[in-house]
């Protein structure tokens, strides 16, 4: 299955496959070379020589322009490596979330300095927003950013923080101006080892590497703003509008693993005279599975071409896209497991491994609800 691409990009997909063959995972967490829930940096620096990475950073491979991915090749990345190995997938779009705020909106010097060393995987990227006191109500955010010389000092602490404590940078996002939510936050390029930075892991349900960080004290300067002060809440939101799509092509990619591993399943699998796909229901499930599977893609892949486009319903797209993709997603890999049966719990088995890194998809870059919310507005 799959929707009908152009040659350019069906040459795309099938050098990502051969790309992530090469890469030396596999699709359950017993293989990473990092402690669960630490950055890999040995599998980063892999995804950089392979070539997977400087395919996200557009210029750094050929000493070209400094420019963003197309949408519809970030999405063919994430669900092509999601179907074979998504402990690499999510280390690639984390460098990608990471480092997109710069690309899109930093100055040349931001982006000289960290682009081409995290699409070589030398350089870990990180995009903190999240606050104990502001998850979805993003613009609650009160890390405080206080005059300091010509610059600022940080107070505060941000939390489920993709890659941190260990990252190299962070996009941080901070109140300038108090009493104005939205329009009076700023974004800064704050290096890992600023003093005053502390982080610590958090361990989470599968080994996504994620932590919490303290600012006490971290001074800022002008040349650390990355946009313009107080507006740094758009920064945030040009990133997120790339890369919710690419959340559902993610899990687009987790749900055709899933479908996968049931079909092939149920064909072997014997019982009451014949293979489990002979009976109508389970028939009829795996049909139910790929239909959605395939609705998921169509609306991630439209709302990657109407951000290539420059389209007027970029929000819209990209909330409708990851809303219904990662919904889908969760509930393909659960019906696989159902048709599996006890096999699909064991710990190692790729629908164990994928029920546990299919959850948070629903819940992280704006949970389900907040896409709704969304899509009402700009409905
Ligand atoms: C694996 C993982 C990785 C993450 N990585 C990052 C990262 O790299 N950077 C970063 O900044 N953050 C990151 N996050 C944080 C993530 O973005 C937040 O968890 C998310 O925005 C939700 O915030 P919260 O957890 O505080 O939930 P809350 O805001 O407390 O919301 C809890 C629940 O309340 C409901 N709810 C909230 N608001 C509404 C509403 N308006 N209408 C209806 N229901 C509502 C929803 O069901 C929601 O799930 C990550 C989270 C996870 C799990």
């Amino acid at each position: 299955m799959g929707i009908p691409r152009n040659d350019t990009d069906q040459e795309f997909a099938r050098w990502i496959d051969e790309c992530a063959a090469k890469i030396d995972t596999t699709a359950t967490d017993t293989a990473p070379s990092a402690e669960p829930g630490r950055v890999d940096r040995a599998l980063l620096l892999r995804l950089g020589e392979v070539g997977l990475l400087p395919a996200l950073f557009p210029g750094t491979a050929d000493d070209g322009p400094l420019r963003e991915a197309p949408a519809t090749r970030l999405c063919l990345l994430r669900e092509h490596l999601a179907r074979t190995d998504t402990h690499a997938e999510t280390a690639l779009a984390l460098q990608g979330l990471g480092t997109y705020p710069l690309l899109q909106s930093g100055t040349e010097r931001q982006r000289r300095r960290w682009v081409p060393e995290a699409a070589s995987g030398r350089a870990v990227a990180a995009f903190a927003l999240t606050e104990p006191d502001a998850g979805s109500d993003a613009a609650a955010l009160g890390l405080r950013a206080e005059p300091f010389g010509d610059g600022w000092r940080l107070h505060g602490e941000k939390t489920w923080i993709s890659n941190a404590p260990d990252a190299d940078f962070y996009t941080v996002f901070a109140r300038t101006t108090p009493g104005t939510r939205s329009r009076g936050v700023t974004a800064f390029c704050v290096p890992g080892d600023r003093p005053g930075l502390t982080g610590s892991p958090l361990e989470m349900l599968s080994p996504h590497a994620l932590g919490h960080l303290v600012f006490d004290g971290v001074e800022v300067g002008p040349e650390d703003v990355v946009g313009v002060p107080d507006q740094g809440f758009t920064v945030a939101m040009r990133t997120l509008d790339l890369f919710r799509p690419s959340v559902g092509a993610f899990a687009v990619g987790m749900a055709d693993a899933a479908l996968a591993a049931a079909k092939e399943h149920t064909d072997r699998r014997s019982a009451f005279g014949g293979p489990l796909r002979g009976l109508q229901t389970v028939a009829h499930t795996l049909a139910e599975m790929a239909t959605r599977t395939e609705a998921a893609r169509l609306l991630v892949y439209s709302a990657a071409a109407e951000y290539d486009s420059g389209g007027p319903d970029v929000t819209l797209r990209a909330a409708m896209a990851k809303l219904f993709a990662t919904e889908t997603a969760q509930y393909v890999v659960d019906a696989a497991v159902q048709l599996h049966g006890a096999r699909a719990l064991h710990r190692g088995h790729l629908l164990e491994h994928l029920y546990r890194e299919v959850r948070a998809p629903r819940i992280y870059e704006g949970a389900s609800e907040i896409q709704r919310q969304i899509i009402a507005r700009h409905m």
